[in-house]
C-alpha cells in the first residue's frame, strides 16, 4: 500500500487520506445508478421497491449532492394534486403548442415532459412520506391567496389552476438519502464513475456495468450489474472557469456535473440528441442567486419600485394593466394557464410580467436606477412566502440569503432589496440567472439540461440495460422532472434486470480503461488540471460561442484533438483530487467535441436552441425543424435525424397517454 500520493509534479502536496491507487473492488448488483443527484436516488428508491438490488455511486456525497442538494422550493408540474384544474395532457399539449417541436431548457423533451406531468405529484407524496413538509400544516398561511384550506397545500405562480407547489425542500436530499439507507441501497460516495462497461467489451453492446475510482483513496471499482441508470446530471461549465469567483456564484449548478456520464455513454455508442443547444452564461459574473432584490422565480412577483419609490407596473400578457398584486399570479382573460420558466415564453403560457418598455422608459427619465425590491409593500401572506418560505428552501439560499441576512439585520416587514444594477435594456428582464450577465461568448448547456441521451419511452437509452433519468436525458428538465423521470427508470430498469442474463465482463476493457484512469498519476512534466481546463474553456468560447460556422467549429475540432494528444495526455494528479478534476478534463473534450459535432450537423440557425450558424443565417426554416442525432461507431462520427415528436409515431403509439399507458410499469 502506498502511503502517500507520487510527487508526479515539481512539488509533493500534502494529502490526509491513505492512498491505495490501482486497488481493485468489485461490487455486483442487480441495478448500478451512477450519480446520486436527485434523478439517482428516487431511481435507486424506486427500484429498491421493485425487489432489485441496487448500488448507487456518486462523485461527491448523496447526502448533499448535486444540483438539488441544497434545497428545492417549488415543484412543477404536480397536475395530477388535487386542486389542479390542469390535466397531465392539457399540460403537455399547451407547453408543446407554446415552445415548438424542439422544446427543450427546463421543458424536457416529449416523454420525460409527459412524465413529469403523470408522476410529479406522486414523487412529491414519496417525499412527503420520507419526511418533506409539502403542505401548511402549521397553519403559518391560513387564509392565503396561494393555499387550499382542505390540503393545505401552497402553490406558485399562477394561483388560478395550481399545478405548481410551494414546499419546504431546504432538506430534501438528508431525507432521500435517509430513505436509501432504509430500503437498503449500496452507497458508493466519492467514487467517480469513469466508463460503461459493455458485454464482451464490445462499443454498442448491452451496458453490464461501470468502473470508478474513489476521489480521496483512489481505489479503483469495478461494478457489475445487470442494468445501469445513469443520472449524472448535465455537462456544466464547458464555457467559464473561474477559480477566484467561487462558492454561489461560480456556476448555478453543481460543479460536480462536468458531463462524466455523457463522456461515458459516448465511448460506449449511445446516441445523443439537442447537443448542439446552448444558453447565454453569467459566469462568476454575477451576484448569489436569489440574493439581490428582483421578481422572477422565487422572488416572483415581488413589487419593484425606482429610487424614487415608484412603482414599476404589471401587465398580463395581453399588455392590460394590473391593479393589484393578486392579478399577477392568474392569466389573462382567455388564458388557459401560466408557466413560469426561462425565455423566450410565448403568448400561450406567458404569465404577468413588468412592463415590457421598462427600458425605454428608464432611458426617458421615467424611471430612475437603481430598483428596490419592496418587499414591506407586499400583502404579508406573499412577504413571508418569498423571504421565508422560498428564500428559506430554494438551493443555495437558506444560508447564504436567508440566514446571513436575518442574521445581519435584514427585516422583510420593513426592509426592500436592491436589485442589482444592470444596463436599462436589461432591467427588469428575467435573464438567465438574472442577477449578472456574462460576455457573449460565455454560455452553458443551459439550466436544466439542455443536450443529452436519446431514449425511448422505458427511458432507455439506444444501448440494452443502460436507462438514463434526469438532466442526463436529452431536453433535461427540473427537480420535479428529475424525481419523476428517476422513480420511472428505476422502475423499469429493475424490471428488466430481475429478468436479465449474468453480466459478461471482458478484462481487456478493464484493464485499458484502468491504465488510462492511471495516466496521469504517473504523468511527470505535464501541466495541472486547471491549466487544461483553462485552455479548454477558451475552445469553447473561441470556436462555438455564438459566431459559429462551419470554419469555425472545424478548427475547433482540431484544436480538441491536438489538446488530447499533447497537453492532455502529460496532464499530472498529484492526489486523488486531483485525478478526479484531471479525468473530468477529458469528459469536458468529449462532450466538447460532442457539441461541436453536432453543432455541424445542424446546418440551420435555430431560435428555440438558441444556436446560430453565420453560414445558415436564416432562423426556423421548416425542414429543419427536427431532432439531429449523433453518436460515434469506433471513432466514425453518424448523425441521423428524427422528425418531430418521433416519439409519437410508429414503433411507439399514437398518443401520450397509450405510450404512457403502455411503458409505465407502474
Ligand atoms: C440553486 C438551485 C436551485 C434550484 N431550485 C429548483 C427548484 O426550486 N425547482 C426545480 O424544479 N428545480 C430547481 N433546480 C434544478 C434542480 O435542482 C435540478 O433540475 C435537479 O437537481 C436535476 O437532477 P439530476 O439528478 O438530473 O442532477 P443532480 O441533482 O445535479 O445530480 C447529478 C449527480 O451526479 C453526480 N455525478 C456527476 N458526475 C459523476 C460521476 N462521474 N460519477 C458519479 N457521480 C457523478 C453529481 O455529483 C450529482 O450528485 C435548482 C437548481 C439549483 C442549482
Amino acid at each position: 500500500m502506498q502511503t502517500n500520493t507520487k510527487p508526479a509534479a515539481k512539488e509533493i502536496c500534502y494529502w490526509p487520506y491513505s492512498v491505495n491507487y490501482n486497488k481493485e473492488t468489485t461490487i455486483n448488483t442487480d441495478v448500478l445508478i451512477i450519480g446520486g443527484g436527485i434523478a439517482g436516488c428516487h431511481a435507486a428508491i424506486a427500484a429498491a421497491r421493485k425487489g432489485a438490488k441496487v448500488a448507487i455511486v456518486e462523485k461527491g456525497s448523496v447526502i448533499r449532492s448535486g444540483s438539488g442538494g441544497a434545497g428545492v422550493d417549488h415543484w412543477h408540474c404536480a397536475c395530477k394534486n388535487p386542486c389542479s384544474k390542469i390535466t397531465p395532457d392539457e399540460m403537455v399539449e399547451t407547453i408543446e403548442t407554446a415552445r415548438g417541436n424542439l422544446f427543450t431548457h427546463e421543458y424536457g423533451t416529449g416523454p420525460s415532459f409527459y412524465i413529469l406531468c403523470k408522476e410529479s405529484y406522486d414523487a412529491l407524496l414519496d417525499v412527503e412520506e420520507f419526511g418533506i413538509k409539502i403542505r401548511d400544516v402549521d397553519d403559518e398561511f391560513a387564509g392565503a391567496d396561494f393555499r387550499d384550506e382542505e390540503t393545505k397545500l401552497m402553490f406558485a405562480y399562477d394561483y388560478k389552476n395550481r399545478h405548481c407547489i410551494r414546499l419546504a425542500g431546504a432538506k430534501i436530499k438528508p431525507a432521500l438519502y435517509e430513505q436509501l439507507k432504509h430500503q437498503g441501497v449500496k452507497i458508493f460516495d466519492r467514487v467517480m464513475t469513469t466508463s460503461l462497461i459493455t458485454e464482451e467489451g464490445q462499443q454498442g453492446a448491452r451496458v453490464v456495468g461501470a468502473t470508478g475510482v474513489n476521489v480521496r483513496t483512489g481505489e479503483f471499482f469495478l461494478f457489475k450489474s445487470k442494468a445501469t441508470i445513469l443520472s449524472t446530471g448535465p455537462s456544466l461549465r464547458l464555457w467559464v472557469f473561474s477559480t477566484e469567483l467561487t462558492g454561489s456564484v461560480d456556476s448555478h449548478e453543481d460543479p460536480n456535473c462536468s458531463g462524466d456520464g455523457s463522456a461515458m455513454a459516448w465511448q460506449a455508442g449511445a446516441e445523443f440528441s439537442l447537443m448542439e443547444a446552448s444558453t447565454p452564461s453569467a459566469g462568476g459574473l454575477c451576484y448569489p442567486a436569489y440574493g439581490t432584490g428582483n421578481a422572477h422565480n422565487t422572488w416572483f412577483a415581488c413589487t419593484l419600485v425606482d429610487s424614487n419609490g415608484k412603482e414599476i407596473p404589471w401587465v398580463d400578457r395581453d399588455g392590460r394593466m394590473l391593479k393589484t398584486v393578486s392579478e399577477r399570479y392568474r392569466p389573462a382573460p382567455g388564458q388557459k394557464l401560466i408557466y413560469h420558466g426561462p425565455p423566450p415564453i410565448s403568448n400561450e403560457i406567458q404569465g404577468p410580467r413588468l412592463i415590457p418598455d421598462l427600458p425605454e422608459r428608464i432611458l426617458k427619465g421615467e424611471f430612475v436606477l437603481p430598483f428596490f425590491a419592496d418587499l414591506p409593500g407586499m400583502p404579508e401572506h406573499e412577504r413571508r412566502a418569498i423571504f421565508g418560505l422560498m428564500v428559506g428552501n430554494e438551493g443555495k439560499t437558506r444560508v447564504p440569503i436567508y440566514e446571513n441576512y436575518t442574521q445581519a439585520g435584514f427585516d422583510p416587514d420593513k426592509d426592500m432589496l436592491q436589485a442589482n444594477v444592470l444596463p436599462p435594456e436589461m432591467a427588469g428582464k428575467h435573464i438567465p440567472y438574472w442577477n449578472g450577465v456574462g460576455p457573449p461568448q460565455w454560455r452553458e448547456t443551459a439550466f436544466g439540461g439542455g443536450g443529452g441521451l436519446l431514449y425511448d419511452w422505458d427511458l432507455r437509452t439506444t444501448l440494452e440495460g443502460l436507462y438514463a433519468a434526469g438532466n442526463q436525458l436529452a431536453g433535461g428538465g427540473n427537480h420535479a422532472g428529475a424525481a419523476a423521470t428517476g422513480r420511472y427508470a428505476g422502475r423499469k430498469a429493475a424490471t428488466y434486470a430481475l429478468n436479465a442474463k449474468e453480466p459478461a465482463i471482458n478484462r481487456e476493457q478493464i484493464d485499458k480503461e484502468k491504465s488510462r484512469v492511471y495516466a496521469p498519476v504517473n504523468s511527470g512534466d505535464g501541466i495541472g488540471w486547471k491549466e487544461l481546463r483553462a485552455g479548454l474553456t477558451r475552445i469553447m468560447q473561441d470556436y462555438c460561442s455564438v459566431a459559429k460556422n462551419k470554419e469555425v467549429l472545424q478548427t475547433g475540432l482540431q484544436w480538441f484533438e491536438s489538446i488530447r494528444e499533447s497537453d492532455a495526455s502529460m496532464a499530472y494528479a498529484r492526489n486523488p483530487h486531483e485525478l478526479m478534476r484531471v479525468l473530468e478534463c477529458f469528459s469536458r473534450i468529449t462532450v466538447g467535441e460532442i457539441i461541436l459535432h453536432a453543432s455541424l450537423a445542424r446546418k440551420a440557425s435555430s431560435l428555440p436552441l438558441k444556436f446560430i450558424r453565420l453560414d445558415y443565417p436564416e432562423t426556423d426554416q421548416p425542414e429543419w425543424d427536427k431532432f439531429i442525432v449523433i453518436k460515434q461507431e469506433n471513432g466514425v462520427i453518424k448523425t441521423r435525424d428524427l422528425p418531430p415528436k418521433f416519439w409519437l409515431k410508429p414503433p411507439n403509439a399514437p398518443t401520450y397517454k397509450e405510450n404512457y399507458d403502455r411503458h409505465s410499469n407502474l
